[in-house]
């Protein structure tokens, strides 16, 4: 099947919504949109702008891995100090389990909603 992404609308073939989940994509039933790997769900969802990265994407190539220097929202792209902060809590994040993972997206999401409901 085919995915496309709602931020960039690079699109990629993977066999099931799982294959695409490990390549680093958010897709449904797991997420309510559908992102690459290198978009960030949370700016699809909160309607952030992360044009100044697709530009950079189109003059330089898409990067190989998720950076908030070369994948950030506008505001954010090029802001070294940003980026190191950024980059500390992504590591964190992938190096998270697939229920951490979930839970910190579902976090970041819906910020006012606590664990027990
Ligand atoms: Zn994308
Ligand atoms: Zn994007």
């Amino acid at each position: 099947m085919k995915f496309k992404c709602q931020c960039c609308d690079f699109e990629q073939e993977f066999t099931s919504t799982e294959v695409a989940f490990e390549a680093g994509w958010d897709t449904p039933p797991r997420f309510s949109y559908t992102t690459c790997d290198l978009c960030p769900g949370i700016c699809v969802f909160m309607n952030l702008p992360h044009d100044k990265a697709h530009a950079l994407w189109a003059k330089e190539g898409r990067p190989k891995e998720f950076s908030m220097l070369t994948c950030g929202i506008d505001d954010d792209i090029g802001d070294q100090k940003k980026s190191d902060n950024f980059d500390a809590s992504y590591e964190q994040f992938k190096a998270a389990d697939d229920a951490t993972k979930a839970d910190m997206v579902e976090s970041l999401l819906n910020p006012r909603r606590g664990k027990d409901g």
